[in-house]
């Protein structure tokens, strides 16, 4: 028995446990449910904290596993990465996400995640261009979420793309800021757009005031740079008021919105805050 991995193959052995078997199916279901239309994308709100409009909507991928039920991206895109499927994955992504958004009836802005290796094959350039004519929509009106390793690998390479990206007019957001090694170095050697700070350190706030140090030092940070911050994970409006006191720009989490088909995210926000 053998299974298609990232280098070709790999090869089953009689001392593989459950737990590997079982990523094996994952990996062959993976493929299946590529050709199988199987994957979703939910939208979740980003509200800007001044005007108290949504913004912005984060596409989040969902996998409708014929057995299974849900899968989490946080397990299937890591396997999509190890068994080279995640650039037909992302490529379908770019291309939905934009369609969607083009038919939105306001021009909300719609931020994609890219996955480091995505930099490695086809030119992203190509696909983030082919994606923005085939939908119609406007270059300003996307934005691309990518953590910090894709500067830490290759970082020439990459730097060049998110320019070429950058030059279009598409935003360059740099995600789960504060969770990796040297992120502050990031901003000198690459001018994002913005930062999302990382759900965990909006989780202690607003009492914990090591939690509140550090997001007020990032985005006092921010506005000299003059770079958007987004605070995720918001679950408490008691968070909500903590980030709009230490002036963060906006909030995304599920005391806003809960990633969902698009009709009932844009809906939920509006009916809480009003407009
Ligand atoms: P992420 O980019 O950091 O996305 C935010 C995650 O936090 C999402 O999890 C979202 O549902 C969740 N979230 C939002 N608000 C709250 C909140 O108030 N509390 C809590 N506890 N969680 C909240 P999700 O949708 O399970 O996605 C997990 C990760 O999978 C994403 O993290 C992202 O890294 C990856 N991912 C999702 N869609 C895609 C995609 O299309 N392409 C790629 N390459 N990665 C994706
Ligand atoms: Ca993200
Ligand atoms: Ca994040
Ligand atoms: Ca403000």
């Amino acid at each position: 028995v053998k299974a298609e991995g990232r280098n070709g193959w790999c090869f089953y052995r009689p001392e593989m446990d459950a737990q590997l078997q079982s990523r094996i199916e994952m990996e062959q279901d993976l493929k299946a449910a590529l050709a199988g239309n199987q994957f979703q994308l939910y939208y979740q709100p980003l509200l800007n904290l001044d005007s108290g409009q949504v913004v912005s909507f984060e596409a989040l991928l969902r996998w409708h596993h014929p057995t299974r039920s849900m899968v989490s991206p946080a397990e299937f895109i890591p396997l999509a990465e190890e068994c080279g499927l995640i650039g037909q994955l992302g490529e379908w992504v770019l291309n939905e996400a934009t369609r969607t958004a083009a038919r939105w009836p306001q021009d909300w802005r719609v931020a994609v995640n890219i996955s480091p290796l995505q930099f490695r094959h086809k030119s992203l350039v190509n696909l983030v261009k082919k994606a923005l004519k085939a939908s119609g929509l406007p270059p300003t009106r996307l934005e691309l979420e990518i953590t910090e390793s894709v500067i830490l690998e290759d970082e020439t390479h990459n730097l060049a793309i998110l320019n070429a990206i950058r030059a279009l007019g598409v935003r360059i957001a740099m995600d789960d800021f504060g969770t990796g090694y040297s992120s502050l170095s990031y901003l000198r050697t690459f001018p994002f757009d913005k930062i999302k700070i990382d759900q965990s350190f909006v989780r202690d706030l607003p009492h914990d005031k090591n939690a509140l140090s550090i997001v007020r030092a990032i985005t006092d940070m921010a506005q000299s740079l003059n770079v958007l911050i987004t605070a995720e994970g918001v679950e408490t409006e008691a968070q909500m008021e903590a980030l709009k006191a230490l002036n963060c720009g906006e909030a995304q989490g599920y005391f806003i919105g809960r990633p969902a088909p698009v009709i009932d995210a844009y809906i939920q926000p509006m009916i809480r805050y009003g407009t």
